[in-house]
């Protein structure tokens, strides 16, 4: 196998054994913070029927259009790794009719996903979200909740120099009336807008708002914005959901441009962005998607979520404190006994390591003392049963007649009293 060969596919990543800790940092603060308030974990498959996202997630967005990784089983059928997590929690929603418990049904999730996606900084093929969603519920407060929890979320694993944008797409009626409004308003500009812009005039007219170049960004300044053209009940839900984040003191910019890459948004939008990111500044979103469930032929069910990108997150992160291993008993031994003691002293609670590397006597009490071990338990391969423990701290040694007793006495070292 060439060296090339033994490469991660670009755009992957090992997570080696010292990212752990800051990762079940984060997994920690998320799950206490997001099951305290009620939310329970949920996981899907790594993969779906591609229908899911064709219809959940929409045609003219990039990811379906240019981004899945999808590929057929031995039967024909189209699968598709997921991309994102909301059409698959919807679609365990509708399939385990969970309509039928109090809503709304508060979900938590902590997953891997796959975009084909030019990697950089930040932006990869594979990826970690943590998300949540509440399925049926259309109050305000639900809106305002998840994002105050996500905000908590950042907040205590210490990100810094948190943003928050919000906006409001209305409702799916209010924003196809929009949508013709601003597509007139497009195509009455098209010679000043990129190439880029105008070839999606239909497709997508909202991600205009996106575009980078001079042009483009000159003709939407003046563009109508989708927020002055909110019907009273949109207009009034925004208002609410905003009332309940001033009241959290959670600051936020409105942001009436803010459009996020999936089609199934409705209402509320949130965008939470770190300075500290630099180009790849979008730490999590979400929003609204009261009409995701007719879609993937549903009945009717509000709901609303974000989701959160974890390498994102650890990257603008405080550094998490390092915690270290413990090992209450190195055992040192080449014999069955001495792999029994092991076993046995792990049965019983201790954190136990064995000697394993075949290391002379004086290399495996260093190993020991490098791991920290208050006590190390030499059996003797010729004397059948003969175990010498030795208590690291005072030097003293002391031959014990079983495993039963090694164990009982490195207990009540780790116990005192
Ligand atoms: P989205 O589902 O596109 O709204 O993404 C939500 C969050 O997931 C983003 O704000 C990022 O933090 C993270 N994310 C999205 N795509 C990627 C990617 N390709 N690589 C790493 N993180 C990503």
């Amino acid at each position: 196998m060439s060296a090339t060969k033994l490469q991660a596919p670009r755009g992957t990543q090992d997570v080696l054994p010292e990212q752990w800790p800051e990762r079940l940092n984060l997994e920690r603060i998320a799950r206490r913070v997001l099951e305290d308030a009620g939310y329970e974990r949920i996981e899907t498959p790594t993969f779906e029927a591609t229908e899911l996202f064709s219809r959940g997630v929409g045609t003219s967005t990039d990811i379906v259009q240019k981004e899945m990784f999808t590929f057929r089983d031995r039967g024909g059928r189209s699968l598709t790794l997921r991309p994102e997590g909301t059409a698959p929690i919807m679609r365990a929603y509708l399939q385990h009719g969970m309509h039928k418990l109090p809503q709304p049904v508060k979900l938590w999730y902590w997953e891997s996903f796959f975009r084909d996606e030019r990697t950089q900084a930040g932006r990869y093929k594979q990826f970690w979200q943590l998300g949540a969603e509440a399925i049926g519920g259309t109050d305000p407060a639900v809106d305002a909740e998840l994002i105050c929890l996500l905000h908590t979320i950042l907040t205590e694993v210490g990100v810094g120099a948190i943003g928050l944008r919000i906006g409001s797409l209305g409702t799916v009626q209010t924003r196809t009336a929009y949508r013709e409004k601003l597509i007139a308003y497009l195509r009455a500009n098209e010679d000043s807008v990129s190439a880029e812009v105008r070839e999606r005039i239909d497709l997508n007219p909202l991600r205009a708002f996106d575009a980078d170049d001079a042009g483009t960004r000159e003709v939407m300044a003046s563009a109508p914005r989708l927020l002055d053209e909110l019907d009273a009940a949109d207009a009034e839900h925004f208002a609410q959901v905003r009332a309940r984040l001033d009241a959290a003191g959670v600051g936020y910019d409105v942001d009436a441009t803010l459009v996020r890459g999936l089609d199934y948004y409705t209402r509320t939008v949130f965008e939470f962005t770190s300075e500290s990111l630099g180009a790849q500044s979008a730490l999590g979103g979400g929003g609204r998607y009261d009409g995701l469930a007719e879609q993937l032929g549903g009945p009717a069910t509000p709901g609303v979520g974000w989701a959160a990108g974890v390498e994102r997150i650890l990257l603008s992160a405080e550094p998490a404190p390092q915690r270290h291993a413990i090992c209450d008993l190195y055992v040192i031994g080449e014999s069955v006994a001495a792999f029994a003691l092991a076993v046995e002293g792990r049965r019983a609670g201790l954190a136990v390591q064995q000697e394993l590397a075949g290391r002379s006597l004086k290399g495996a009490l260093k190993q020991a003392a490098r791991l920290g071990a208050p006590h190390v338990a030499v059996v003797d391969d010729d004397e059948h049963g003969r175990i010498a423990l030795k208590d690291t701290e005072t030097g003293e040694q002391t031959v014990v007649p079983d495993t039963a007793a090694v164990i009982a006495r490195v207990l009540k070292g780790r116990h005192p009293g």
